[in-house]
């Protein structure tokens, strides 16, 4: 029976909500362009390619009414999504064409630690610091673990974002312990990160190497990377809708990622 006065749907409550401000729509999506940074891979592997436009009219003589571009990009450029067949050790769980849309909306569960980050741009998520998360805002549900490194603040700069030297790439990531834990141990959907990709950067050198990919991927679990405006997300609470395209036989796809949360949740 509806109540006089409430409203009559859980969509309806929510469009409401929205329409009143209560409910917030934050965009953690990085704008898509040229500029965009790529991850550099090494010599013996091929480049990614950046994004571009091909421009194939515009109100001219290719049609006089139309504006339309071609696009071109690598799969996993800017703000984007890791299928679970990214990486070998996940190619029985599919493409990115393959997921179910029901996994695409979970809770966010942010990590911040930005200010280590900030100290030491190599700073690794350790199951400590997960299990601490856990011990002040609960346990780990089906949703997005996110972690805040600050890192989008050089999204801009493609020099400080991927912060490369001859020792290699130096930015923020989870150990092997953490990577393993995250994924046998506790339910997330997904990791998500501000950086390049959803490992730390010297993680070519980890045992075993590239431990998120490795086995967040392996367990059928997803990543997205290069978020931002993460910093207005509170702990728990926000809802995260990730929408990458359904590119049938994709490893991933450029994403456009939203977050939703109540006014006074921050
Ligand atoms: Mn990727």
């Amino acid at each position: 029976m509806d109540i006089p006065g409430t409203p009559a749907s859980a969509l309806t409550a929510l469009v409401e909500a929205l329409d009143s401000t209560a409910v917030r729509v934050v965009d953690l999506t990085a704008p898509l362009s040229a500029e965009t940074p790529v991850l550099q891979l090494p010599p013996e592997m091929a480049p990614i390619p950046r994004f571009s436009l091909e421009e194939l009219a515009r109100y001219d003589e290719r049609g006089e009414t139309s504006f339309q571009n071609g696009i071109h990009t690598g799969e996993h450029v800017g703000t984007h999504f890791d299928a679970p067949c990214h990486w070998i050790t996940g190619v029985e769980h599919g493409d990115v064409s393959q997921v179910p849309v029901r996994r695409l909306v979970a809770p966010a569960m942010v990590i911040d630690h930005a200010a280590e980050c900030a100290a030491d741009p190599d700073f690794l998520l350790e199951v400590e610091h997960l299990q601490a998360w856990q011990d002040e805002h609960g346990p780990f549900t089906a949703g997005w673990l996110l972690f805040r490194s600050g890192w989008a603040a050089r999204s801009r700069d493609e020099a400080a974002f991927l912060n490369a030297d001859a020792t290699g790439p130096h930015t923020p990531g989870l150990s092997v312990a953490a990577a393993q834990w995250l994924a046998e141990q506790t339910p997330v959907i997904g990791y998500g990160v501000e950086t390049v990709g959803i490992d730390a950067g010297q993680a070519f050198s980890f045992e075993p190497a590239f431990p998120a990919h490795s086995f967040l991927l392996g367990a059928d679990r997803y990543g997205i990377t290069q978020l931002q405006n993460l910093d207005q997300l509170p702990p728990t609470g926000a809802v995260v809708v990730v929408s990458p395209l359904r590119i049938v036989g994709g490893s991933g796809s450029p994403a456009r990622v939203i977050a939703l949360l109540e006014n006074g949740s921050h």
